[in-house]
């Protein structure tokens, strides 16, 4: 954890000194990142919604089915089992006992017991009715050409047979037949006892569930004929749906599914779930309109969007002013930048003037007492020697005299041009040591090199044949006192250094000026 603190400071540190052209592009990113992960979870959450929806609806769909082929197997076996009972006696007394009266009391009384039936009724091999439940019988009372006895008649098997749903003969009613074999003792088919079913009742059941305004239910048999269908109309029962999507479904998937399918009687979207009955070939589904199923959700989302909407333009104006803020930083800082370049600038050429004649061009006093005491210094360090060379012009209080101050002036520059020109070394310090007198700090040298160096100032000035009327000889000349030291070897000081050279050139003033003269070695 210690290891980390500095680590962490270091690219904070490094981050901070990011370019600004990197710290914009960050910046982009950033807001990019934060509307699109915004956008992003908030379309997620919404596509969420709405697959709850969707898997609420298949739930619900899914339990209802099961009440509803739960309903219909019961009602079926109900039926089912009240012809057993009546098979049971005809197979054992023989057909003729169905035109007994007891046999129709036998009759009613099952049907009664059972609320779903409509009839029991009991036809012979040719079709024709022998013994019903009920009381009052209009139309023809015989059934040869209908599907369920055809069955019967070619098939052997005892088990049920649950038909197709007929109109009734006698009522009209649209009802479900189930239908056993009678038997005789040999085998041979004696005729068959029918159970009806009133659609009715399985209309009603559908009517008790709430499946909103688009819902749908459908009864229909395992090869697709319609029972009946919610909303009710009378002119689908008994249709062939067997190329709806509900159908194919059952087809693919096998005993039950639930799916998105969209209906072949109504176009409607809808959530089906579908079962087929476990003892009987009938097929049960319900279903959900999509449109019901999402008006909520699709509310909801009208709202969140027109929120969402706010939030992002309020975020994409504090993500613009974020990178606005990071332009005009940087703007800013480009501007300080400039202002300090120009104050450096500034500052040298002050530098520089503050330590130079500005009569000369020359070193002033500043440069030399500082150049000095630096030189001195270093010669201490090194052991080498410095020297010093002290100028003055000859009658100079003359030449002003005779030629006026400005003139003076101009000699005097041309006197500070020739020293510069007459080739020092780069360490050398000219310098105007005051008045009319100049100076000469010579680094490394030794007296005897002062004193050349001196003498070759000297000669330059005079070849410059600057014409002097107050001097004895004409022209402007120079008087030079040189001197030196071994600052690390002798106890002498800068002080010392210039009395020196000061005593120098007044032996050189003394003697007649227009020379060089050593502090040691006289010339
Ligand atoms: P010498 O040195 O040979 O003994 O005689 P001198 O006349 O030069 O004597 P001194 O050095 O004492 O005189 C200095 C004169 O230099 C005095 C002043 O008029 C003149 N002077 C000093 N500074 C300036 C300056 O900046 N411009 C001009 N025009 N004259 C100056
Ligand atoms: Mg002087
Ligand atoms: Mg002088």
């Amino acid at each position: 954890m210690h290891g980390h603190l500095p680590r962490l400071r270091k690219v904070f540190r490094r981050s901070y000194q990011l370019r600004p052209r990197t710290i914009r592009a960050f910046a982009f990113a950033f807001v990019g990142l934060v509307i699109l992960s915004f956008v992003g979870a908030e379309g997620w959450s919404v596509w969420q919604a709405r697959e709850d929806r969707l898997d609420n609806a298949r739930l619900t769909t899914m339990n209802m089915t099961r009440a509803l082929v739960q309903q219909a197997n019961d009602t079926i076996q109900a039926a089912d089992i009240a012809l057993v009972g009546v098979v049971d006696v005809l197979e054992n007394d023989g057909m003729d006992a169905a035109a007994k009266p007891n046999f129709k009391i036998l009759l009613q009384r099952t049907a009664i017991r059972f609320p779903a039936l409509n009839s029991v009724s009991i036809y012979d091999s040719q079709g024709q009715g022998i013994a019903t439940s009920r009381t009052v019988i209009t139309g023809r009372f015989a059934i040869p050409d209908r599907e369920y006895f055809r069955y019967h008649v070619t098939h052997r098997e005892t088990t049920a047979h649950v038909g197709a749903p007929v109109r009734s003969v006698t009522s009209g009613k649209w009802i479900l037949p189930v239908s056993r074999r009678i038997n005789r003792p040999d085998g041979s088919f004696a005729g068959i006892a029918v159970a009806t079913i009133d659609v009715d009742y399985f209309a009603q059941y559908q009517n008790s569930f709430d499946i909103g305004w688009n819902g749908a239910i459908l009864l229909m048999m395992d090869n697709g004929t319609v029972i009946v269908r919610r909303p009710y109309d009378p002119a689908l029962i008994g249709a062939d749906l067997s190329k709806g999507v509900v159908y194919r479904a059952f087809l693919g998937n096998g005993e039950r599914g639930s799916a998105v399918l969209t209906g072949v009687v109504d176009g409607k979207k809808r959530m089906y779930s579908y079962q087929r009955l476990p003892d009987y070939p009938v097929i049960v589904s319900s279903a959900l309109a999509v449109d019901d199923v999402l008006a909520h959700w699709r509310e909801d989302k009208q709202r969140t969007t027109a929120i969402e909407a706010v939030v992002l333009a309020v975020l994409c104006v504090v993500g613009y002013r974020l990178i606005r803020l990071i332009d005009e930083r940087e703007q800013a800082q480009e501007e300080l930048r400039q202002a300090k370049g120009a104050l450096e600038v500034m500052n040298k050429s002050l530098e520089r003037l503050s330590l130079q004649d500005s009569l000369t061009g020359l070193g002033n006093r500043r440069l030399f007492d500082t150049a000095l005491a630096e030189e001195f210094a270093r010669a201490v360090r090194g052991g080498t020697p410095l020297a010093l060379l002290l100028i003055d012009v000859d009658y100079f209080k003359r030449y002003n005299d005779h030629y006026g101050h400005l003139a003076g002036d101009v000699c005097l520059r041309q006197i500070g041009e020739t020293l510069m020109r007459t080739g020092s070394r780069p360490g050398d310090v000219a310098v105007r040591y005051g008045g009319e007198e100049l100076a000469v700090l010579l680094p490394e040298t030794d007296e005897a090199g002062a004193i050349a160096m001196g003498e070759r100032f000297r000669i330059a000035i005079h070849s410059l044949e600057l014409l002097h009327a107050g001097s004895p000889v004409g022209i402007v000349t120079v008087s030079v006192g040189a001197s030196a030291c071994v600052p690390g070897l002798d106890s002498s000081s800068a002080e010392s250094l210039i009395q020196a050279t000061d005593k120098a050139l007044y032996v050189a003033k003394e003697s007649g000026r227009n020379q060089v003269r050593g502090a040691t070695h006289p010339t």
